[in-house]
């Protein structure tokens, strides 16, 4: 008798769902909840919570924190909310490990590169050398005293594209969690973080899909409360002298990656997977599997410019397709 109460109230719930336009992406909210009137209340609780960090941490708006330490480049430190000093100090220790493969800084870059096929030829050496002059994480300078932040130089940028969806997810999912939700999935786009199993007891499960064809399925893979980021799943490249050029540019050189067409990073947090899923595409595949497979606790599955998966040591596929 009492399994059968037992299994009629584990089945009492459900997985509610939302999408809506967050952080200028697609943001997908699953909660699991008795009542559509409960799933509806912590949906909510999650977009704020998405909502109050965009305004942190957005760019575009004129108003946000990180745009007055934008407007005071090369003239003064800004002081900051605790919350965006440590995103801050966090992107800079992941510039420091990936020896700037990844760098917030990378904004001020001037956008010489276009993925959508109006590039007729390959910009100059020399244009693609001036195009990062402003760019380099070492000229960000924190100050834990009184909690700024200053770009040193005029003309210096910062940008969270990288790092920010993640976070929020993070955030998102710590909340929910906090206020008793036992399950759910804030996807960001394909940056996601879960907790709990579905309604059923079954692990929630994360395709990787054919990046040149996103009707394929790779393989599936379970998620137990944990991270995953993919970068790259769209059709944004340019070709020149046979060489396929991606939409992620190298900080450091301002030339796009190569040998990439998708990176997903596999870990307990979406921060660190977010960002590190775009350092995998500046390092390219050799150096990018090297540099995961030396990192505790973090596996990644490369799809390479011929369409082959290549995955950190402790992955195994059931390939599907
Ligand atoms: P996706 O566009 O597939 O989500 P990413 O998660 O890798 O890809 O994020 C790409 C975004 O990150 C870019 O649109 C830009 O805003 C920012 N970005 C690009 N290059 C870098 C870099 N080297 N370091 C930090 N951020 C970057
Ligand atoms: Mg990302």
């Amino acid at each position: 008798m009492l399994m059968f109460f037992m299994n009629t109230f584990c089945y009492a719930q459900h997985v509610y769902q939302r999408t809506l336009k967050l952080m200028g992406s697609r943001f997908d909210i699953s909660v699991v909840a008795n009542s559509q009137q409960e799933g509806d209340t912590y949906i909510d609780l999650a977009v704020n919570e998405i909502s109050r960090i965009e305004k942190l941490i957005s760019s575009w708006d004129a108003n946000s924190q990180t745009s007055e330490i934008i407007k005071n480049a090369g003239i003064q430190p800004v002081e900051v909310d605790d919350e965006l000093f440590q995103l801050i100090k966090r992107a800079l220790k992941i510039s420091d490990l990936t020896n700037g493969a990844f760098d917030i800084s990378y904004a001020s870059m001037d956008k010489i590169w276009k993925f959508d096929g109006s590039m007729t030829e390959m910009p100059s050496a020399e244009a693609i050398k001036q195009s990062v002059a402003k760019v380099g994480y070492k000229n960000i300078i924190l100050n834990e005293a009184d909690h700024s932040v200053f770009l040193k130089n005029k003309g210096m940028k910062i940008g969270f594209g990288a790092i920010g969806k993640g976070y929020a997810a993070d955030k998102a999912k710590a909340l929910l969690m906090n206020k008793g939700v036992t399950a759910g999935i804030i996807n960001a786009s394909g940056d996601l973080n879960a907790w709990g199993t579905q309604p059923d007891g079954k692990d929630w499960m994360v395709a990787i899909v054919n990046p040149l064809n996103k009707g394929k399925v790779f393989s599936w893979l379970p998620v137990h409360n944990s991270a995953v980021v993919t970068s790259g799943n769209y059709e944004k490249y340019v070709s020149f002298n046979n060489t396929l050029y991606t939409h992620i540019i190298d900080p450091r050189t301002g030339y796009p990656s190569t040998g990439i067409l998708s990176v997903s990073i596999f870990t307990a947090n979406a921060e660190l997977a977010d960002a590190l899923a775009t350092s995998v595409f500046v390092m390219g595949v050799d150096v990018g599997l090297d540099f995961v497979n030396q990192l505790k606790g973090v596996e990644c599955i490369i799809v390479d410019k011929d369409n082959k998966l290549i995955t950190s040591k402790n992955i195994n596929l059931k390939q599907t397709q």
